[in-house]
């Protein structure tokens, strides 16, 4: 190694030692006949320093130095008079006596400092100095240990690592594929993998038993920050199991990397079944860090025990005309001044919540208050206090309208007073576990089924016989794991019969031709002995970033791409020379 030590690692027991470091200059400073350098790397800062009169040569030499230039200094570990506890190397300085400069640097074009003054395009052209920075590098070191703690969790239970191919067929995730022209085999394409689904279920054919890949998937869909065209999954499968084993198997996954990585114990994953997520939170995702569950004056999902008469037939129109009148208490904010609520019914009126309007009632020292008083009673306004579970102090919200866009609505609205009252707190984690999601869901766009997770989705064995006459009401063998209100991941318990498969397609209005020419091999595969199997796969990204405290998966990738899908660092995607072109046989427009 050209150095002896790294810039992080020397302290006071260091002292009298003669080292060689090597690092980037991170910032130097010229006080009265002393020069000081903060020499940077991986690891941390050490200080360097530079004394004119006992070493003049070698000080000025130390004074031309550039921030970023990259350079090597022997010299004694000494105590540092002036201790700087915030650093590791705080308590020591080296005392250079030889000093080599490896390579200079232009000056960069924003500070590489932990707040820097780059804006995002800028710090991306320049991403390998961007990623010079404290916390993008934490970032990837955490995604490192992420990925390490994975392994050697799969690893222990037997789990093998098999890579599977990159150029393949598509696989339907229900997203855009990308695709890449075969020069081989003119006018044919590959498509990149959404997932390796189709391939991992071949390995259970072929008697792996349990499968785990950190793997790259490609999906064309437009960005938002928890999405890149190319992420990366934990993908995993499993033989001989039941939906609970899968369960327990990646629950001790998700223990496991809380407990190495954040060192928090979490306790084991409670489970929610898809019907009682959308009643209760109005969303397949739900942020259980606080209550605040929606409550129905109209009869819920699932039961029948609605209470219509509390807001219907008093002549209010909008409840009266409304599909679902949803409600949500939100605890101590009967305070909320009219500013604040005309503020709120603006926002639930933006186009992206799309609700017509907000009905409060508050319950402060005058006692219940509504903004439809006109309507409504005092007795009333107590048994919607009840109905909600109100107390004094606390504000009531309520939305009304057709069901599917209220409940959707009232879900946004719950997590924007989560957001206002503090109760989405950073570094409290609720994981859980999201199970029976419908198998299909109907398209009004292209009139038909669609797959929910994906075609290889087993329904649950007592719900097969709906599948011919009210497939709306199947349910899948079919799982969700969310915590803090994202999905960090899902799967399912997979078709293993040939027949059961042949009949799915059919049902996502693919002709036996159809799904013979796209998935033959897979319904081949069936006919060899195929064992029962089901798996999941984590959105490896998105892990990182909820564990770092992120809501953007691109702090967690070295090279991500931006939200028009672009690397402004290479400037990908670029076009292509006509001699290119003509050898892959594509015509560009
Ligand atoms: N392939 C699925 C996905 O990418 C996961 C699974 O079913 O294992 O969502």
């Amino acid at each position: 190694m050209l150095r002896t030590n790294t810039c992080g690692e020397l302290n006071s027991n260091n002292i009298k030692q003669t080292v060689t470091l090597c690092g980037w200059v991170q910032k130097s400073r010229d006080l009265g006949g002393m020069t000081f350098i903060d020499l940077r790397d991986r690891y941390g800062i050490t200080q360097l320093v530079f004394n004119m009169e006992t070493n003049k040569e070698l000080c000025e030499q130390a004074r031309k130095l550039g921030r970023e230039f990259v350079i090597k200094a022997t010299g004694v570990v000494t105590e540092r008079s002036n201790k700087n506890a915030k650093i590791a190397t705080g308590d020591i300085e080296i005392m250079v006596d030889e000093l080599s400069i490896l390579n200079v640097s232009k000056t960069p074009p924003f500070t590489i400092e932990d707040e820097t003054d780059g804006g995002d395009d800028l710090r991306m052209k320049y991403r390998y100095l961007d990623l010079r920075r404290n916390p993008v590098r934490e970032n990837l070191i955490l995604r490192s240990k992420i990925g390490k703690v994975t392994r050697d969790y799969l690893d222990s239970l037997n789990f093998i690592e098999v890579e599977t191919p990159v150029l393949i067929k598509s696989t339907p995730e229900g997203a855009r594929d990308f695709l890449v022209p075969s020069r081989m085999n003119q006018g044919q394409f590959y498509a990149l993998p959404q997932s390796p689904q189709t391939f991992k279920q071949l390995l259970m054919v072929a008697g792996f038993d349990r499968y785990f890949q950190i793997v790259k998937c490609f999906r064309d869909e437009d960005l938002r920050a928890d999405r890149q065209p190319e992420f990366t999954q934990i993908d995993c499968e499993m033989s001989f199991v039941s939906q609970q084993d899968i369960l327990d198997t990646f629950e001790g996954l998700m223990i496991e990397l809380f407990k190495k990585v954040l060192h928090v114990d979490i306790p084991k994953l409670p489970v929610m079944t898809f019907a009682d997520a959308m009643e209760h939170y109005g969303n397949d995702k739900p942020d259980i860090r606080f209550d605040m569950k929606i409550k129905g004056f109209t009869p819920p999902l699932s039961k029948g025990e609605g209470v219509a008469e509390l807001v219907k037939g008093r002549g209010f129109k909008v409840f009266d005309d409304a599909e679902s009148v949803l409600a949500i208490c939100a605890k101590g904010a009967a305070s909320y001044t009219r500013k604040q609520i005309d503020e709120l019914t603006e926002w639930v009126k933006r186009p992206q919540i799309g609700a017509t309007g907000l009905v409060y009632m508050r319950w402060n020292d005058e006692g219940l208050k509504s903004s439809v008083d006109k309507f409504y009673n005092e007795d009333d306004l107590k048994q919607w206090a009840e109905l909600c579970g109100a107390e004094k102090g606390d504000l009531i919200l309520i939305l009304a309208g057709a069901e599917k866009k209220t409940r959707k609505a009232m879900s946004e609205l719950r997590l924007e007073m989560g957001n206002r009252l503090g109760l989405r707190k950073q570094g409290d984690f609720k994981c859980l576990w999201v199970v029976d999601f419908p198998l299909l869901e109907f398209d009004d766009e292209s009139g038909r089924w669609h797959a929910m997770h994906h075609p290889f989705t087993s329904p649950k064995p007592e719900d097969i016989h709906l599948l011919e006459n009210n497939p709306g009401a199947v349910r899948a063998n079919a799982y969700d794991m969310v915590i803090n209100g994202v999905e960090v991941g899902g799967g399912s318990i997979r078709i293993f019969d040939k027949t059961l498969q042949a009949k799915m397609f059919d049902l996502l209005g693919f002709t036996p031709e159809d799904a013979q020419a796209q998935f033959g091999f897979l319904m081949n595969a069936f006919e060899f002995g195929a064992p029962p199997h089901g798996g999941l796969a984590f959105g490896f990204d998105r892990i990182c970033s909820l564990f770092g405290g992120s809501d953007s998966i691109r702090d967690f990738i070295a090279f991500p791409k931006n939200n028009s899908g672009r690397d402004v660092m290479i400037d990908s995607p670029s076009e292509i020379d006509k001699k290119q072109l003509d050898e892959l046989g594509v015509s560009v427009k």
